[in-house]
C-alpha cells in the first residue's frame, strides 16, 4: 500500500523516525492520505498518533529537558546559528516540498522559508536581549530576575505555512531552554520532517524537538498530558477557542491564534497604481490562504478607476507554480467553501467583476479557484464577514471614513487592517482607530518583521495576551524568577583585613 512515491510518514521522537504504536485504541495504526493540491494525487500517508504515541514523545522531551535547560542560552543559540545556515543551504529543497504539499508557487514558498528564518535570527540574538533586571531596592537589599524555561511545550500548527508558522514557536521555545513536541498539520506533514533532520545535523540533542503526526486526538492528548506545561496553537478561531478553553480548565499556559477577516480602506487620495497592485497581491497571494490576507476593500466613495485597475490586474493572473502565478487551494473542501461564498453573494445581488470559478472546471485535476472580485451592494453578504481563505476580494463602497471604520471595528476578528492614502494625517487617523493588532499604511499584508512581534487581537487570538514571536514569545516561553538578596557584612572575617 505504501510505495516510495507515497511514503507513510513516521513520528520523530528522540532524534529518530519511529512508527506509531499499532494497537491499543481504535485510532491506532490508522493513516490518512496527503494529497498534492496541484493534481490531487496522493503523495503520502500520515499516521494518526494516539495518546500512547503522544506519551512517548512527551517522555522523550521530558527526559531531554534537564540537560538542555541547564545549558547556557549562548550554547543553545550556537546550535541555532548552525541550523540557520543549514536552512539557507536547503532553502530550495524545502521550498520544493512546500510547493508539493501545500500548493504555493515557488517564489511564495521560498519567501515563506526565509520568513521562518527571521524568527530563528531573533532567537539566536536572545543571549544579547534577555538579560534580567537588577536593582538595589532598599539599602543593602537587591532584587534581580532571571527567566526560567517552562519544561515541555507543545506547538500545534495549521496547513497554510508548513515552515514559517512552526518557526514562530520552535526557535524561541528551545532557545529559552524548553523542549518541544510539535504537531504539524496533517495536510502538510512533509516539510517539518526535513526540518527536524536539519536540527539534528545542527547538533540539537535528541529529544529536544519531537514531532507527532495526527489530528484532534493527538492535540487533545498533548493538552491533557500533565508534563506538557504550555500549548501554542495556530488555526481556525473555533478550534483555537476550544484549545484555549481546554488548557484553561487545566490551568495550563496557552496562546491560541485564530482566523481573520482583514480590511483595507482606500481613501480618495490613495495612489491608484500602487494601491491596486498591493490590493491584488494581498487578496490573491498564496491563493488567499494567509491569515494576513486582506480580503475586504472599503472604498470611501465610488472609486471606479481603482476598481477598474484591480479588475484588470486580477484578470491578468494565471494559474501555476511560477513567481506571480496563482497556485491551487489546499483541498476540495476548500474549493467547495470558496465557491459557495461566491454563489451566495451573486444570488444576493453582488456583481462578480472577476470570476475565478471557471478555473475549477478548466483543470481536470487539482484544487483550483481563480482570483475573484466581488462588488457588493448588500452589506449583509456572508462573503463580507466570514473568513473564506481563498483568493476572493470583496469590494464595498461606503460614504464616509466613519462608516468604513465602523465596519472594520465591528468585525469580530482583529488580525490586520490597512489604510491606503497619500496623507500622513489620514493614515494616523485610521491606524489609531483600527481594531486590529497589525496595521498597514499602504501595505495590505502588514506582517511585522522581527524584532516586532506577530499577533492579532479579539477573535484572532485566545489565551495568554501576548504575541507569538519577538518579546511576546520570550514572555510566553519562560517564567520570571525574582530573587531578593540581603548580604550581612562579615565584620569579623579575618581574611578581609
Ligand atoms: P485548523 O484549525 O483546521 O487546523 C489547525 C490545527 O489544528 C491542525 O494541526 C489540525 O490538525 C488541528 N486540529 C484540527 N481539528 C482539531 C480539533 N478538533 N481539536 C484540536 N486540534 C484540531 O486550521 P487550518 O485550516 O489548518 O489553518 C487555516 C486557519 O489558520 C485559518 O483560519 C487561518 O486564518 C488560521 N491562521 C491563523 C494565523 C494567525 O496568526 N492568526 C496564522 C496562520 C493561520
Amino acid at each position: 500500500m505504501f510505495t516510495q512515491d507515497q511514503p507513510r510518514l513516521r513520528n520523530w521522537i528522540n532524534g529518530q523516525f519511529v512508527d506509531v504504536v499499532a494497537s491499543g485504541s481504535e485510532q491506532a495504526g490508522k493513516t490518512i492520505p496527503v494529497t498534492s493540491p496541484y493534481n490531487a494525487r496522493v503523495i503520502g500517508h500520515v499516521p494518526l498518533s494516539t495518546t500512547t504515541d503522544v506519551a512517548i514523545a512527551v517522555a522523550a522531551a521530558q527526559a531531554a529537558f534537564p540537560a538542555w535547560s541547564s545549558r547556557t542560552i549562548k550554547d543553545r543559540a550556537a546550535i541555532l546559528i548552525k541550523f540557520h545556515s543549514l536552512l539557507t543551504k536547503h532553502v530550495d529543497q524545502l521550498a520544493d516540498m512546500v510547493v508539493l504539499e501545500h500548493g504555493k508557487n515557488k517564489a511564495e514558498a521560498i519567501a515563506s522559508v526565509l520568513k521562518g528564518q527571521e524568527t530563528v535570527e531573533y532567537a539566536l540574538s536572545l543571549p544579547q536581549v534577555v538579560q534580567g533586571k537588577m536593582l538595589e531596592v532598599s539599602r543593602g537589599i537587591s532584587c534581580y530576575d532571571t527567566r526560567v524555561p517552562l519544561g515541555v511545550v507543545a506547538s500545534v500548527v495549521p496547513f497554510n505555512f508548513p515552515v514559517m508558522v512552526p518557526m514562530w514557536t520552535l526557535p524561541i521555545a528551545i532557545a529559552m531552554g524548553n523542549t518541544m513536541v510539535l504537531k504539524p498539520s496533517e495536510k502538510v506533514p512533509f516539510t517539518m520532517t526535513k526540518i527536524v533532520e536539519l536540527l539534528k545535523e545542527a547538533g540539537l540533542p535528541d529529544g529536544v524537538v519531537n514531532l507527532v503526526h495526527g489530528t484532534a486526538d493527538a492535540v487533545n492528548a498533548l493538552i491533557d498530558h500533565e508534563d506538557v506545561k504550555a500549548v501554542t496553537f495556530v488555526g481556525t478561531s473555533h478550534i483555537a477557542e476550544m484549545v484555549s478553553q481546554r488548557c484553561h480548565k487545566l490551568n495550563k499556559r496557552v496562546l491560541a491564534l485564530g482566523g481573520a477577516k482583514n480590511h483595507m480602506i482606500s481613501a480618495p487620495d490613495c495612489n491608484l497604481e500602487m494601491t491596486s497592485t498591493d490590493v491584488v497581491n494581498s487578496y490573491s497571494g498564496c491563493s488567499g490562504q494567509r491569515c494576513m490576507a486582506a480580503t475586504v476593500l472599503l472604498t470611501i466613495g465610488q472609486q471606479q478607476e481603482l476598481v477598474d485597475k484591480i479588475v484588470a490586474k486580477s484578470e491578468a493572473l494565471r494559474p501555476g507554480s511560477n513567481a506571480g502565478e496563482v497556485g491551487p487551494v489546499i483541498d476540495q473542501a476548500s474549493v467547495d467553501k470558496i465557491t459557495r461564498y461566491i454563489n451566495e453573494a451573486e444570488a444576493s445581488g453582488a456583481r462578480i467583476l472577476v470570476d475565478g470559478r471557471p478555473w475549477t472546471k478548466n483543470h481536470s485535476e487539482g484544487f483550483w479557484v481563480g482570483p475573484t472580485v466581488i462588488l457588493h451592494s448588500n452589506k449583509q453578504d456572508a462573503a463580507l464577514h466570514d473568513e473564506i481563505f481563498g483568493p476572493v476580494l470583496s469590494i464595498l463602497a461606503v460614504d464616509t471614513a466613519e462608516e468604513a471604520l465602523a465596519i472594520e471595528n465591528a468585525n469580530p476578528y482583529g488580525n490586520a487592517a490597512c489604510i491606503y492614502t497619500s496623507s500622513g494625517a489620514t493614515a494616523d487617523h485610521f491606524v489609531k482607530r483600527f481594531s486590529a493588532g497589525m496595521c498597514g499604511v499602504n501595505i495590505g499584508v502588514a506582517v511585522p518583521r522581527e524584532p516586532f512581534s506577530f499577533g492579532g487581537w479579539n477573535k484572532s487570538r485566545f489565551g495568554n495576551h501576548c504575541d507569538i514571536t519577538g518579546d511576546g514569545g520570550v514572555e510566553f516561553f519562560s517564567m520570571r524568577r525574582k530573587v531578593t538578596t540581603k548580604w550581612v557584612p562579615q565584620e569579623n572575617a579575618s581574611w578581609m583585613s
